[in-house]
């Protein structure tokens, strides 16, 4: 298994057997261990607005949907938030939502400028789309250290499928690498199981990967959410997404890899199976329990009806009981080589 070729790759993002598959995860989980031990690091997500702009076919949040209640947090709220998850120990913070015109560049940099005023010592993320370069760069200058933007597919025919005409690649793929340019930790990443997606799509998603090398990739399972026009389409395999985590986590060893929500919504252990397959962060949510339902990107998301704290006790739980320590330090990408046998890290 050395993964180079295109075929190879190919046959690992469809094979069934199981012995191939545990020797995957096997060799994923050794790589992690070299760069990161066996800690999995904690995000705080914040959810903070469910209005959206673009009508992504997939998403619950997309503006054609009219059956959702819309919210947006305050400055106030968000800070309470942030609030609650530092005094949890949480050093990460993720503000996330839709592509709200509302939250101007102005608010945006308000907002991350009050959090970092606030907390010098955490990490502060955002994942709000796409924006222009100027806007990123405000956003950078105000404090933020990391961006989330999943290229969701990296073939433009496929892309075109799953998004409006109004919507491209090419201005994902400008996006994430004016993120890279302006000195962001950047995410990307895609779903598995998408409506049209074919085994060689997901062979361009790592080769596409393996070009932007972003810090962190998040992989999850389609969900269908009934008020989208994707709303009767099968839902990805948990199998194949575990194998694209695995996969990932080859081709990039040192990025960090949320086992994420989408995989604990498709089965009850998927963020376990994920944690064993190469992944190493998991992101519980730090939103205000009453607007939770309502940040329904795909139906039946899990941990809609828990305090922070619950989810806090429940992961930490989880990631024990399969072999691995919680760790709440910040948790930056580790630099992709090693220095006379001593980890070091960015930032
Ligand atoms: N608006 C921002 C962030 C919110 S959406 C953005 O689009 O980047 C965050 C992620 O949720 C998306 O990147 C997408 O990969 C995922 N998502 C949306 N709808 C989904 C669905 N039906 N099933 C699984 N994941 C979904
Ligand atoms: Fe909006 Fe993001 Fe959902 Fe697309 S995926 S509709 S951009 S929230």
């Amino acid at each position: 298994m050395n993964l180079r070729s295109d075929d190879e790759l190919l046959h690992y993002i469809v094979t069934e057997d199981p012995r191939e598959t545990e020797a995957l995860f096997a060799r994923a989980r050794a790589a992690r261990e070299k760069y990161y031990g066996a800690d999995v690091y904690f995000r705080g997500l914040i959810e903070f607005t469910n209005y959206c702009k673009n009508d992504c076919y997939y998403c619950g949040l997309r503006r054609s949907n009219t059956k959702i209640e819309r919210y947006r947090l305050s400055l106030e709220q968000i800070l309470m938030c942030a609030g609650l998850g530092a005094m949890l120990g949480y050093r990460t913070f993720v503000l996330q939502g839709g592509e709200d015109p509302y939250f101007t560049r102005e608010r945006v940099v308000e907002i991350v400028g009050a959090l970092r005023e606030k907390y010098p010592e955490c990490a502060i993320t955002l994942s709000i789309g796409e924006r222009s370069r100027k806007s990123y760069a405000a956003f950078r200058e105000a404090g933020a250290n990391r961006y989330l933007l999943r290229h969701e597919t990296a073939n433009a025919g496929h892309y075109a499928k799953l998004h409006p005409a109004s919507m491209s690649l090419g201005n994902r793929k400008r996006c994430l690498f004016n993120l890279k340019k302006l000195g962001y930790q950047v995410g990307s990443g895609f779903m598995v199981g998408t409506p049209f997606q074919t085994p060689e799509n997901l062979l361009e998603d790592l080769r596409f990967l393996q070009s932007l090398e972003p810090d962190m990739v998040g992989i999850g399972p389609f969900i269908p959410q009934s008020d989208t026009p994707f709303g009767e389409e099968a839902q990805g395999s948990m199998a194949q997404s575990l194998r694209m985590v695995a996969l990932s986590r080859l081709l990039l060893p040192a990025a960090l890899i949320p086992a994420t929500t989408a995989l604990g919504t498709i089965h009850p252990q998927g963020r376990e199976k994920a944690l064993l397959a190469g992944a190493n962060v998991v992101m519980p949510n730090l939103s205000p329990k009453a607007t939770r339902k309502l940040y329904a990107l795909y139906d039946n998301k899990i941990c809609t009806g828990d305090e922070a704290a619950e989810c806090l006790g429940c992961m930490t739980g989880r990631i024990r009981r399969v072999g691995f320590v919680p760790n709440m330090c910040r948790g930056d990408v580790a630099l992709k080589r090693l220095q006379s046998g001593r980890l070091l890290r960015m930032e």
